[in-house]
């Protein structure tokens, strides 16, 4: 097996595109375990981690660009205040030696379904930054970025550069169900972002599908029926409704974590329970700005 160090980004890119077979190796917490159950043995593999520019963060227009190296570590210390549905979820992936070595580009290059980083992205609309040394820069929605179990939308000769997400304008919460409270599998989560200047609502499934994915038509009602001009609670038949919509967008597997019924009714509590403490916050917070 052929070990490529390019230390540069367009070496990178160049790499790939010679070698297209070339598997990429950020933390290796994926990719490692695979090659040492011998689940994969690619022609090549091809180490991004000299390659400084993956792991930085930065702010234009107004926009986060988060590149694909920036450990879970970091996005918690470092994006919890901007990216709080993303950092709770980090929180929740594996051991702190997991969340040092992980990263959000290898939990997208891996794609699957139980990826915990996926959820958040999906609520909060971020859009993956894949580039290859023949096309250049290729912007995907992180909703269509998902295109099976474990497949995703790159092209063979094709790297994730960085995500892209605005800031938070609102509460945003990540819940997630798992056969023990740490180093788990979810079983299924749920990831909720309010956008109150939209007046809308994002959500991002895990575990629930083939794909994540999200709930259009729990966002739908959720977005119409909030009283977003007014401070009152929320009702609890409405969060009971978005919750049963939101189980109803889940296509959910019997498997040993858990039968696919009692993921869609974990889904629904999720929803439900994750809806109210957003509405709690962001009504509170309004309350707030009035009496200051
Ligand atoms: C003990 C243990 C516990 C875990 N717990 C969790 C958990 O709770 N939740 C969870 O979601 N995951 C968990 N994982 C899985 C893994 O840690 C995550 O998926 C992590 O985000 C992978 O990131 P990485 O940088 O280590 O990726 P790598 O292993 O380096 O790569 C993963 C995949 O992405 C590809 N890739 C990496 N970088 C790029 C790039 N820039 N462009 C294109 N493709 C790229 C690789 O080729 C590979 O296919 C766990 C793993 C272990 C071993």
């Amino acid at each position: 097996m052929e070990f490529l160090r390019p230390a540069t980004w367009s070496e990178a890119l160049g790499a790939k595109a010679e070698l297209p077979g070339a598997l990429p190796l950020q933390g290796g917490t994926d990719v490692m375990v695979e090659i040492n159950f011998d689940e994969r043995r690619p022609e090549a593999l091809l180490d991004l981690t000299r390659i400084r520019e993956l792991a930085e963060w930065d702010m234009t227009d107004g926009r986060l660009r988060v590149g694909a190296a920036v450990p879970y570590t970091r996005l918690i210390t470092e994006l919890g205040a901007s990216l709080p549905g993303l950092a709770q979820a980090s929180r929740t992936v594996g051991s702190p030696q997991i969340r040092n070595r992980g990263t959000v580009g290898g939990n997208l290059g891996a794609a699957s379904p139980a990826g915990d980083g996926h959820p958040p992205l999906l609520a909060a609309g971020a859009v993956i930054e894949a580039e290859s040394a023949a096309r250049g820069v290729r912007m995907i929605p992180v909703a269509e970025f998902f295109t099976g179990v474990k497949r995703n939308a790159l092209a063979p000769d094709e790297l994730i550069r960085a995500f892209w997400t605005a800031p938070a304008s609102g509460p945003q919460y990540f819940a997630k169900i798992g056969t023990r409270n740490a180093m788990v599998i979810a079983v299924c989560s749920f990831a909720i972002a309010l956008h109150p200047a939209e007046r809308r609502v994002g959500t991002g499934l895990g575990s629930a599908a083939p794909t994540p994915r999200r709930a259009p038509a729990a966002e739908e009602f959720i977005s119409r029926e909030l009283d977003w001009d007014g401070r009152g609670p929320l009702r609890e038949s409405t969060a009971r409704r978005f919750g049963e919509l939101v189980a109803g967008a889940a296509s959910p597997i019997d498997d040993v974590r858990g039968t696919g019924d009692y993921r869609r009714h974990a889904l629904s509590v999720m929803a439900r329970r994750t809806l109210t403490w957003a509405w709690n916050d962001h009504t509170t917070a309004l309350t707030g700005k009035e009496a200051s």
